[in-house]
Formats: structure tokens, sequence, C-alpha cells
């Protein structure tokens, strides 16, 4: 079974095309500028040369019609048409309180998709127009939604609530959904499979998806019951760019005194803050830590605050659980850098994290970093959304054809 993933942006369109016979990934790329001028896709088959195509996509349709050619074409192709794609899967961001798991896709789900767009209104129009894409060039295709919430809906109503008036709940549905749910239940699962776990209602997790965007989840027995991203992905700890909660007062603050308006305010904390905005250099850890190193003391200082948090999320999560068995750094800082693991888990010996320093040289590949004697275990996991998606239309399309052919 072959499945095509896919990843719409508002102008960017990334795609995998797995063989679900073995989970590999036959190609994949990515269309970006969509509908501006110089649009370009950069398509790279798993044993192929990559290849380049400068070609005008002025929607997200004819991005997926070029797809549809660089997967077939003769020269960086790796099927010969289109029927041989069993299924596509989407990566959808915001799936409201409606949805738990991954759904084929139908109206009543494209109807529910729409309606999130105030939730999540960057992402969800530009999923909605790569769904919308895929039906038109392909009707006949199955198609699934995978939601980047939906793993976090089994989080309690007093962790999801916001101390506010409850009508906003009400009227809005104002209330934490959490993100980054597909590596998050990607990672937990994992860890639960590595110590033997699975299956066990008191075998306790903290994952750490640490990248340009950084979530934490508490995950207990597989069931998600807190996660650290709220209404949007910006609260929770210092991002790249972003804010992570900060006191709702300072806003207005900012606001009156720098005479800037709410769409002002939202790009600072979306566009200019997090560690991007306190050390004034990057948003990048590997420009902060360059910059440490040559004694930099704002790098110095907006690692410090990024840690710092991180550490305050993994004591709140292990409180929140009454207790902990193993936490899991997982995205491209979680995977890839020693000293935000090392300085994250620096004061949780007393919950008997220790890591191993030589062990937690490791870039990249599935690790456990636990020194001896340690009664958590610390783990790197390199995540795997991709897979999910992947893993989750296939599931749900075996379903469908076994309940077609028993009709
Ligand atoms: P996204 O949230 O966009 O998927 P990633 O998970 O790919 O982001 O993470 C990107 C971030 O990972 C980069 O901004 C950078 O800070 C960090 N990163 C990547 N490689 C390294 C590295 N070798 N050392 C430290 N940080 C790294």
């Amino acid at each position: 079974m072959n499945i095509l993933l896919i990843n719409a942006g508002s102008s960017s369109l990334k795609y995998q095309l797995f063989d679900m016979t073995d989970e590999s990934v036959l190609a994949k790329g990515i269309c970006e500028r969509i509908g501006m001028e110089g649009s370009i896709l950069k398509h790279s088959p798993t044993n192929g040369e990559s290849v380049k195509y400068s070609e005008p996509m002025p929607n997200h349709r004819a991005a997926i019609e070029l797809v549809f050619k660089a997967l077939t074409v003769e020269e960086c192709g790796v099927i010969n048409n289109m029927d041989e794609i069993d299924a596509v899967g989407h990566r959808v961001l915001h799936g409201a309180d409606k949805f738990s798991e991954s759904v084929l896709i139908n109206s009543d789900v494209e109807k529910v998709i729409e309606e999130a767009i105030p939730l999540g209104p960057l992402h969800n129009p530009a999923n909605l127009m790569g769904i919308r894409a895929c039906k038109e060039i392909m009707p006949n295709t199955p198609q699934v939604a995978v939601f980047d919430t939906a793993f976090h809906q089994s989080i309690p109503e007093k962790a999801f609530l916001y101390a506010l008036p409850y009508e906003y709940y009400e009227k809005y549905k104002i209330r934490r959904y959490g993100f980054h749910g597909s590596s998050h239940r990607f990672v937990s699962a994992r860890a639960a499979e590595l110590l033997s776990r699975t299956g066990d209602p008191e075998f306790k997790v903290i994952t750490c998806h640490l990248g340009n965007g950084s979530s934490f989840a508490a995950v207990k027995g597989g069931v998600c019951i807190d996660t650290s991203m709220g209404l949007t992905p910006l609260e929770g700890i210092p991002m790249g760019t972003r804010s992570g909660s900060v006191d709702p007062a300072v806003l207005e603050f900012i606001m009156s005194h720098e005479r800037i308006d709410i769409a002002e305010m939202t790009e600072i904390l979306n566009k200019k803050s997090g560690v991007l905005g306190v050390s004034g250099i990057s948003s990048d850890f590997r420009d902060l830590e360059n910059a440490y190193e040559d004694g930099n003391i704002m790098a110095t200082l907006a690692l410090d605050i990024f840690n710092y948090s991180g550490t305050k999320m993994i004591g709140a999560y292990a409180a929140a659980m009454g207790g902990l068995d193993a936490i899991v750094f997982t995205a491209g800082i979680g995977e890839n850098d020693p000293f935000v693991r090392e300085q994250m888990c620096s004061t949780l010996g007393f919950l008997g994290v220790k890591i191993d320093p030589e062990k937690n040289t490791v870039r990249g590949k599935e690790t456990d970093l636990s020194a001896p004697g340690a009664t958590v275990r610390t783990l790197l996991i390199p995540t795997n959304e991709e897979l999910v998606i992947a893993r989750d239309t296939k599931d749900i399309v075996t379903k469908l054809t076994l309940a077609e052919s028993a009709r």
C-alpha cells in the first residue's frame, strides 16, 4: 500500500510517499512560494538524484499536480501513475474538540476543519486547500485527516479550562487544546515499548518536543493528561521566536507605552520574542550556543530562561502524575542539543533523573541517556510525525476496505 502524506501550509506544501509494506519512504519533497512569483518544487526520490522544478504554482491544486508529475515522470518518478497511490494522509492543525483520533475525510469532517479556522487561522485554511485540491484531482482515493490536537483531547477539564468567565468556553470554546500531538503520541508510545511498559496504566512519561516550537506533555498509561501549549501554540515555555506564557497584563502595558495595536503585539509575541527576543542574536540554538561559548551574556541568558522553563515544566508534570518513570527528548533541539538536555535535567536529581555525560553527547539517534543509579530513564527518541500520519491513514483505509468487502 502506497500512502501519500501532505502537510499543506499557506505558501508551502510538504509531501512524502510511503510504501507501507515496509514503511519505507519512496520520495519526499516540498513546494515553496505557492501563489507567489518564483515558485519551486524540490523533489527527492530516496534512491535517486534530487530535482528542482521552477514552474508557476498559482494555488495548491497546481502544486499537487506538480507533485504528481514529479512522482510519476521518468526522470525522477517512483511510481508509474497516480492509481498507485492508495490513500492520502493530511496533517491538519486544529480539530477543535471534535476529534480525538484520525478520521476518514468526508464533507462533515471538512466542515469541522472549516469551523475550527478561528482557532487555527494560519494553518487550517491551508490544510483545507490541500484536502480540497487532492479531492478534485483524485476523487476516488480515500483521504484521512490526522490532527495535531487529537492526542491531547484526553486532557481532563481541570487541565484544559482557563480560569476565565465560563461563558467564553461555552461561546467560543476557549480552552487548552495542545499541539504536536502526533509527535508526543509517537515518542511516548516508543518510550513505553523501549522500557517494556506498553499497556501499563501506571507508566508515567514526560515528552519534551523541543524544536522551533516547543511543547511538553504528561502521558500516563499512554493517555495524555496535560500539555503546555494552549488555545494556540503560543503558550508554554519560551520558544525560538514565541514568548511562551507571560503575565497577560504585560500586553496592555506594552501596547499603551509603545502605542501599538493588538495585531502588532501579537506579531511581537509570535515572531520577535522567545530566545530570539531575549538574545537579539538568533532563534537557532546552534547560533546561541556558539555565542554562549564566545561568552555572550545575552545568549547565555536566553538559554538559561529556556532551560529553566523546561525544568519547571518537567517538575510540574511529575507532580501532576504523582511520579515519573521517563523523560523523552525529541525534535530539532531535543534530539541534537546535549547542552539543553543536560541543563534542563541538572536539578532533577531529587526525582531520580541522572544523565550520563558520555551518552548525552549523542545526536539524532535513539538512546537511553540515563546514568547508572537513575530511577527515572532519560531517553532520546527521534520523532516521526510523518510515520504516525502514514500509519493512521493505513489503519483507517484498511478498516474501510474490510468493511466494504464484508458488505
Ligand atoms: P520545527 O518545529 O520547525 O519542526 P525542528 O524540530 O526541526 O523545528 O527544530 C529546529 C530547531 O532545532 C532549530 O531552530 C535549531 O534551534 C535546533 N537544532 C537543529 N539542529 C541542532 C543542533 N545540532 N544543535 C542544537 N540545536 C539544533
